[in-house]
């Protein structure tokens, strides 16, 4: 029951005069705004969810809308089917499930086994999920993979129906071909799906010899799945229809795949940017050089300018990892962090040249050192007054 019953039209957030394809890209987009999916044990949603579909049930149905128009929430009250409201989420994907197909989430999942048409006993099929595990030169690249997946795929002795050939299903006796029956306990009566038939309506009397009358058989396949470049581990693809064949004529489930990309020995990926450390000489630094230095996309020259200090990020626009929608999005950059090696072994004449430079540095930068040292001195002598204060 609703409390208070807000106007449909402004549920929907559309003028009174919009044509049925607006009231469709509003409902369509309302429905996956609060969609129970993307909002898992939210009740708000939920009602959201369900208000937005009732509007959308009044509204595209040209008798109901007119009825509305004339006398408001009244006119379609009680009506057969008419703005009853949806107790159930599950009714929703039933009446307008092919509304969402394509959007990048399974409708009905995790509400439980009971959705899709329940006159017919169709059920959509399980999803199935995978994972494949790349490394970091493919998902820069994207890349073609093929999975190995067993699945249940309709008979084709009986075409899915579980019948031997040449019989076919028969009525159900104990729900009468209705597939729900009632069950009565003390005062109470309730509807429940039949238990014999398990809602279809009809069971089978000589069951498929090659399927056990179960419609279905367990079949291994093979699917080439195409990974976008910029892809991440911990990222989901989904192959929609791809996932168990569908029950007495309902849609296949899909297959999930989770990615995971390999570490790279050198390459350590922070969102779409690619970091790595890069050791140069001392001399190096302290002189400027130009170095080879390897890129996923090949090797590129890195210019070091003089007096590089270690630590120091050069970033590389555009070099890191695609952006995994595609289209316009940007790529991230290559962060190159220098690290100053200090050997840890010295030739002869190395270390003669360095005691040279110690000698030098000794006479001509002391003045610098000094200076560093003040700045110590100061700080410490700066503290000290203070604290005599
Ligand atoms: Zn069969
Ligand atoms: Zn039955």
């Amino acid at each position: 029951m609703m409390s208070t019953q807000r106007c449909y039209y402004e549920i929907l957030g559309v003028v009174r005069t919009a044509s049925p394809e607006e009231l469709k890209k509003a409902y369509r987009k309302l429905a996956l705004k609060h969609h129970p999916d993307r909002n898992p044990d939210n009740e708000e949603a939920v009602h959201l969810f369900k208000e937005a579909s009732e509007a959308f049930e009044v509204l595209s149905d040209a008798e109901k809308r007119a009825r509305y128009d004339r006398l408001g929430h009244a006119g379609v009250r009680g009506a057969a089917g008419g703005g009853a409201g949806f107790q159930d989420v599950n009714d929703i994907f039933g009446a307008f499930g092919d509304l969402f197909e394509g959007f990048g989430f399974q409708f009905g999942s995790g509400t439980g086994g009971a959705r899709g048409s329940r006159r017919s006993g169709a059920s959509r099929g399980e999803s199935l999920q995978t994972k494949i595990r790349i490394d970091l030169t493919e998902a820069f690249n994207g890349c073609k993979r093929e999975l190995r997946i067993s699945r249940h795929e309709a008979c084709d002795t009986c075409q899915g129906s579980g019948c031997k050939p040449g019989t076919s299903p028969v009525k159900c006796t104990t729900c009468g071909g209705h597939g729900q029956v009632i069950q009565s306990q003390g005062f109470f009566k309730f509807q429940t799906t039949c238990p014999a038939c398990r809602g279809r309506g009809t069971v089978v009397k000589n069951s498929c010899p090659a399927c056990n009358g179960q419609g279905r058989v367990l079949k291994e396949v093979t699917r080439e799945i195409s990974i976008p470049a910029g892809i991440d581990a911990g990222m989901q693809m989904c192959l929609r229809g791809e996932g168990e064949a569908g029950l007495n004529g309902g849609p296949r489930g899909d297959l999930f795949v989770d990615i995971d990309v390999k570490k790279h020995p050198l390459f350590q990926r922070e969102g779409q940017d690619l970091m790595y450390r890069l050791p140069i000489t001392f001399a190096q630094a302290a002189l400027g050089a130009e170095i080879e230095i390897p890129t996923l996309k090949g090797p590129e020259i890195l210019k070091i300018k003089p007096g590089t200090q270690p630590g120091e990020i050069n970033r590389l626009r555009g070099q890191g990892m695609p952006d995994p929608r595609g289209g316009t999005g940007r790529p991230g950059d290559l962060l190159v962090e220098i690290q100053v090696e200090i050997p840890r072994k010295l030739s002869a004449e190395q270390e003669e040249l360095l005691r040279k430079l110690a000698d030098l540095d000794h006479k001509d930068v002391m003045p610098h050192s000094k200076s560093f040292f003040e700045k110590v001195k100061q700080f410490f002598s700066g503290q000290e007054e203070t604290d005599e204060e």
